[in-house]
């Protein structure tokens, strides 16, 4: 969709990208709260999500102190970001989790007292200035070996594996704070060359959203390959401006190799397949990742030393959303756990999966998506551990619910009953 601009709705003013339709659509336009397009603390809604039970992490770091503080300041980088935008996701939408993020790398250091405690809050664990582990190489940080093994219980309750890891390349703008549609063009022009150039194990089909047909785009969402889109969240960051130009999906042959372009950061390189072979997944995802940044660099004419990815001293791999800095890896299980859905709630489950084990569960077709058949369970920090700690993290979480899955199957059908019964009176 089309450019920013300032509009007058009613008495207030309200930024968004022109559709082109007259009025702007909340699930693709960048529409801002009127006091965050005014560079004003929206005190009233911020007061009214903090009384809620949940607070957006955005929302609960920025306190009117530090909005005052940061509110005439812009980044130094080439978005020239601002607080406004920083936290519009998480104003406009309190449902969200995070709901902050950046248009360039400079400003998670511009506005660092903003940053470093919540990126410190989500990553637990991670101290943005403790002093860094020493080096590993890829095949260390990717060694299928130092996996634990997934249970029987937890084997027979996967339906599928998938494990990603985002990237935004070193030479052109973050995709919320870029200028134009300009970049996501030439970021799709320069991926098509480099896969044209993949070796034949790696061959695959490069779909562009502007050409692709609305069939293909929604078997491949309805297949769990491919990013949604009209999405409020992802909408309110950003990530859907100009829709659909520059987006695509490159998709291996055999559908176990695929990257995302442009959906929010520039690329999501995706391992996944049917069933429960983590192994598998996470060994050919450091493969095609090695390929993808070979290419790249191949074909951007960059020498050995020369990064081919944004890279943040402090903070590893650079994303727009702090939830991805670091390696950037998610790796997801679904799980079948149908009785301690209906025990526990999803949001319960949530709940124990980061407290205890560093993990989340997600609903089954994507973030903020319902929950039907099965969960998605993933590790949820990403930063301060290797590759094969974090996929740690899911398998020994996917080992547990599937043992208080197991605990629940083993009752009389009496006592599950009873169990549903008191989960559903309370809700
Ligand atoms: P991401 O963290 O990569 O942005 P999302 O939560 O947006 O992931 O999900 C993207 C797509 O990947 C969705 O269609 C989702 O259902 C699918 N997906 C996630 N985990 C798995 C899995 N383990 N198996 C199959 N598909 C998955
Ligand atoms: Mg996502």
């Amino acid at each position: 969709m089309g450019v920013l601009g300032v509009f007058a709705l009613g008495n207030t003013a309200t930024v968004f990208a022109k559709s082109g339709k007259g009025t702007p659509d909340p699930y693709f336009d960048l529409i801002l709260d009127e006091n965050l397009a005014n560079n004003v603390y929206p005190s009233k809604k911020i007061a009214d999500i903090k009384k809620s039970e949940h607070v957006p992490l955005g929302v609960k770091h920025c306190t009117p102190e530090l909005f005052e503080k940061y509110r005439n300041k812009v980044s130094s980088g080439p978005a020239k970001w601002t607080m406004a935008r920083t936290i519009n996701s998480g104003v406009m939408n309190p449902i969200s989790f995070v709901g902050c993020h950046v248009g360039d790398m400079e400003s998670y250091d511009d506005f660092s007292e903003f940053w470093y405690p919540l990126i410190e809050e989500y990553h637990k664990g991670f101290k943005v200035d403790a002093p860094k582990r020493a080096e590993a190489t890829t095949a260390e940080r990717f060694d299928i070996n130092k996996l634990p093994e997934l249970t029987p219980e937890a084997t027979k309750r996967i339906v599928s594996t998938r494990i990603r890891c985002a990237r935004n390349l070193a030479d052109f703008p973050l995709n919320p704070g870029a200028k134009s549609s300009l970049t996501r063009h030439q970021i799709l022009q320069m991926m098509e060359m480099v896969y044209d150039q993949f070796p034949t194990d790696f061959k695959g089909k490069l779909y562009k959203h502007e050409v692709m047909s609305a069939e293909e785009r929604e078997k491949l969402v309805s297949d769990h390959f491919l990013f949604r889109g009209k999405d409020l969240m992802q909408a309110s960051s950003g990530y859907h401006e100009h829709w659909p130009e520059g987006r695509g999906i490159f998709v291996r042959e055999d559908k176990k190799f695929l990257n995302w372009i442009n959906e929010g950061d520039h690329i999501r390189i995706i391992s996944m397949e049917m069933g429960s072979d983590v192994k598998a997944v996470f060994n050919r995802l450091g493969q095609g990742a090695c390929l993808v940044e070979d290419g790249i660099r191949k074909i951007a004419g960059k020498d050995n030393v020369e990064p081919v990815f944004m890279f943040h001293p402090k903070l590893g791999s650079v994303t727009c959303c702090p939830s991805n800095l670091g390696s950037g890896l998610r790796a997801s299980v679904f799980l079948k756990i149908p009785n301690l859905i209906a025990v526990l709630g999803f949001h319960e489950i949530d709940r124990m999966c980061r407290a205890d084990f560093d993990c989340q569960v997600r609903g089954s077709s994507g973030e903020h998506s319902e929950v039907k058949e099965f969960v998605d369970v993933s590790n949820w920090r990403r930063i301060g551990f290797w590759e094969y700690e974090l996929v740690t993290d899911m398998i020994v979480c996917s080992n547990h619910l599937a043992k208080l899955e197991e605990e629940l199957c083993s009752l009389s059908k009496a006592k599950l009953a009873e169990l549903k019964q008191k989960k559903s009176l309370k809700a």
